[in-house]
C-alpha cells in the first residue's frame, strides 16, 4: 500500500563535512518516568473539579481531553509528551544517524558489507528472540563498528503501543539482557516497536540508562518496495544530524537494495553515516582520535 506519493528533489549545494566532524553525545534517559502519571491524575481531577463549579459541558471535554493528548502522544512516535525522545541530532555538517530496524535477518551479512563498502556506520534496532536466535550475526555486526540498539524482544507490533507496565518492562529488559551478553555492551539505544511508546515505556528505561530514539527521516521501506520511492521520501528528511530510518527482512525481500540506493544517494549529497559519539568519550577530557565512533576515519 502506498501510503504517499514519491516525488524526486531538486538539486542542492553540497558542502562536504570536514574529515573530523562527528554527531556530539546525545544519551537522554527519562529522568521523571512517573511525572505523567501525577500530570495525568492532576488533569482528570481537575476537570472533574471544573465539571463539579461550573457544569459538565467544561469539566467533561476537560477530562477526555487530557485522555486524547495522552492516547496521541503514545501513537506519535516524536512526541516528547511522555519520555524524552531523539528526533534528529545538532550537526551544522552533513552527518546522519542511520539506523537499521528488525534485526538481526538474512540481509544482515549483505547489509554489513555494503556498508563497509561506503564507509559508513550504522545503529542497528535489533530483536531480542530474533539475535538469540542468529547470535553470530550480532557479533558481527558489533565486530564491523556498528551499534546495537534495543528494539524489544519479541516485537509485539500490534499490541506494543497497549502493553501493561510489567509486561514492557519484561520485553525491554529481556532484549537488554540478551543483546549486552551477546554484543559486549549494553544497548544504549532503545527503539519503540512501530515508533509507539506508551506512558510505561520511559519506567522501564531509566533503570537500563536507556534513550528513546525515534527518526527525522523515513521512507515507509518496511512496506515499500520500490528503492526509488523510499529514497525520494527519506531525501524529503535529509538535513544534517538527521536519524534516518529503515528496515532489514521486510516480507517484500528487498531491503539490501533499498539500502543500498539510500547510501548511494547520500552518497551523491556529501552525507556521512556515523555514529553519535559515547558519553563517556565526550566528558571533560575526550581524546580527540579515539571520540570518534564510526564514520569514516578521523584525521589520525
Ligand atoms: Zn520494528
Amino acid at each position: 500500500m502506498r501510503r504517499r506519493r514519491c516525488g524526486v528533489s531538486g538539486s542542492r549545494t553540497i558542502a562536504l563535512p570536514s574529515p573530523s566532524a562527528v554527531l556530539p553525545a546525545v544519551s537522554s534517559p527519562p529522568r521523571h518516568p512517573q511525572a505523567w502519571a501525577w500530570l495525568f491524575a492532576l488533569s482528570q481531577i481537575g476537570g472533574g473539579a471544573v465539571g463539579l463549579q461550573f457544569g459538565w459541558d467544561w469539566g467533561v471535554p476537560l477530562i477526555l481531553g487530557a485522555q486524547a493528548l495522552s492516547f496521541w502522544a503514545t501513537l506519535w512516535p516524536q512526541s516528547r509528551l511522555l519520555s524524552p525522545v531523539l528526533v534528529r541530532l545538532p550537526a551544522r555538517e552533513r552527518l546522519v544517524w542511520l539506523t537499521i530496524d528488525d534485526g538481526p535477518s538474512d540481509d544482515t551479512p549483505a547489509l554489513l558489507d555494503l556498508l563497509d563498502r561506503h564507509d559508513a556506520k550504522a545503529c542497528f534496532f535489533l530483536v531480542g528472540e530474533r539475535a538469540e536466535a542468529r547470535p553470530e550475526l550480532v557479533r558481527e555486526i558489533a565486530r564491523r563498528g556498528h551499534e546495537i540498539g534495543n528494539h524489544s524482544y519479541s516485537h509485539p507490533e500490534k499490541w506494543f503501543w497497549a502493553l501493561p507496565p510489567r509486561a514492557m518492562r519484561a520485553q525491554i529488559d529481556h532484549a537488554q539482557q540478551v543483546l549486552g551478553a551477546l554484543a559486549g555492551r549494553p544497548p544504549r539505544w532503545f527503539r519503540a516497536v512501530v515508533g509507539m511508546a506508551n506512558p510505561f515505556v520511559a519506567a522501564a528505561l531509566k533503570p537500563l540508562n536507556l534513550t528513546r530514539v525515534a527518526w527525522s527521516a523515513r521512507g515507509f521501506d518496511a512496506r515499500e518496495a520500490d528503492p526509488a520511492c523510499v529514497v525520494a521520501r527519506i531525501a524529503r528528511g535529509l538535513r544534517p544530524g538527521a536519524i534516518v530510518l529503515l528496515h532489514e527482512g521486510a516480507p517484500h525481500g528487498n531491503s539490501v537494495a533499498i539500502v543500498a540506493a539510500v547510501l548511494q544517494r547520500l552518497g551523491r549529497d556529501g552525507y556521512r553515516c556515523v555514529l553519535p559519539l559515547d558519553d563517556a568519550a565526550a566528558d571533560p577530557q575526550p581524546a580527540p582520535t579515539a571520540a570518534v565512533r564510526g564514520g569514516a576515519p578521523a584525521a589520525s
